[in-house]
């Protein structure tokens, strides 16, 4: 069965482009950064050149940016890594909210404000929420859920003038260039090399020369004394070659997405019109490039179940996700659709549709298609 894949807010697959920049570190130059021997000397060459792509890709200084294992590790440093109080929102990604609540544990002031009803977090709202004990403001660029971006250069502007940290989690949109260190000027940024064509498990944080910062993980000299651990020289080496990429490539991919994203929402109106609702704000607020995320309203008051939406899906060749996460068995509705004001029902039968650069409009007619069969089974179904 042909299988068609859009999903790629989760993952993308990896560039061979990519593959064939890491192919040598991982299979020649195998050697420990840190090790003084030739052989060592040519993966921290590796290292340091790449991270000086990095840096120029992101607008920053090469000093400025720590590799991590990822997303998630580097939003877990930005937040643990600093001081003072916490300002975040409650439809930003676990691996925020989660440190969130262990700074609150270890006794740090921690706001958690509610997104406005498109999902985005005006500077406004920061600035109500901003008080002496808030040191850090924590806020995503696109909500890696509906996609809603929120205005990060005016929230480093009303958190700037009280002195506060701007930490941004650019994860879905640092691969298509629509955020630069440099031009929003934030603190610390968060990327994730497995969301633009780079391979899983590396990520980097960027932290503004001079922010005091604290490493996560302790127990080598590595990345300045920043992030303790031997660096993982092939994934680095892609990442940077993923970025790079990225964004050469950046206007053509958004480009791309956005045709097909708007090509999706068309025919879902049409088809399904009358049976889901398009929570992505599009044509209300900005929003990312790659993002659809639509809810099954209950019928007759009965909810359609999202995780059964989602295994029809499959059934159907088309891979997509829940706007929720499955844990331990249970099919919890999603903290970003709940934040958002849509009620526990709505939310727990959720699709989001994620396009790529090799997603085609064929892909998108045959999800559409897709769609009206399984909504027409389920509904029956739920009557
Ligand atoms: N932040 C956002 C907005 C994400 O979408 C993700 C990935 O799902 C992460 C953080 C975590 O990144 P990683 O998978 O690299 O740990």
């Amino acid at each position: 069965m042909r299988r068609i894949y859009l999903d790629h807010a989760a993952s993308t697959p990896l560039d061979p482009r990519v593959f064939e920049a890491m192919r040598p570190y991982l299979l020649e130059h195998f050697g420990n950064p840190s090790s003084v021997h030739a052989t060592g000397r040519k993966a921290r060459f590796a290292v340091e050149e790449s991270r000086e792509h990095v840096a120029s890709l992101l607008g920053a200084e090469p000093g400025e940016i720590i590799f991590t294992s990822g997303g998630t590790e580097a939003n877990n440093a930005a937040l643990l890594g600093t001081d003072g109080g916490i300002l975040t929102s409650a439809a930003e990604h676990e691996s925020v909210l989660r440190p969130s609540e262990s700074a609150r544990e270890r006794g740090r002031r921690v706001r958690i404000l509610k997104p406005g009803p498109t999902g985005a977090v005006s500077a406004k709202a920061v600035e109500r929420y901003l008080d002496e004990d808030i040191a850090l403001v924590s806020i995503m660029h696109a909500n890696n859920e509906v996609g809603t971006l929120s205005p990060i250069d005016e929230i480093v502007g009303v958190s700037r003038r009280r002195r506060v940290l701007v930490h941004c989690d650019a994860v879905q949109t640092a691969g298509y260039g629509m955020i630069r260190a440099d031009e929003v000027d934030v603190d610390l940024m968060t990327v994730s090399g497995h969301k633009f064509y780079g391979p899983k498990g590396i990520g980097a944080l960027f932290v503004r020369g001079g922010a005091a910062f604290r490493p996560l993980l302790a127990g080598g000299a590595q990345e300045r004394g920043r992030r303790g651990g031997t660096e993982n020289v092939p994934a680095i080496v892609g990442f940077a070659r993923a970025l790079e990429l990225a964004l050469i490539e950046g206007d053509d991919r958004r480009r791309h997405a956005e045709t097909l994203r708007d090509r999706l929402v068309t025919g879902l109106r049409e088809a399904v019109g009358g049976q889901v609702r398009i929570v992505t704000p599009l044509g209300e607020a900005a929003v990312a490039p790659h993002i659809v995320s639509v809810v099954v309203p209950p019928v007759d008051g009965r909810p359609v179940d999202g995780e059964m939406l989602l295994l029809n899906m499959d059934m159907e060749g088309v891979q997509v996700s829940a706007g929720s996460a499955c844990t331990s068995g249970a099919f919890e509705p999603s903290h970003v659709l709940t934040a958002l004001g849509l009620d526990a029902e709505a939310a727990s039968a959720a699709m989001r549709f994620s396009v790529g650069k090799g997603t085609t409009a064929e892909d998108v007619d045959e999800t559409i298609d897709a769609c009206r069969r399984v909504l027409h089974r389920m509904i029956r179904a739920t009557q």
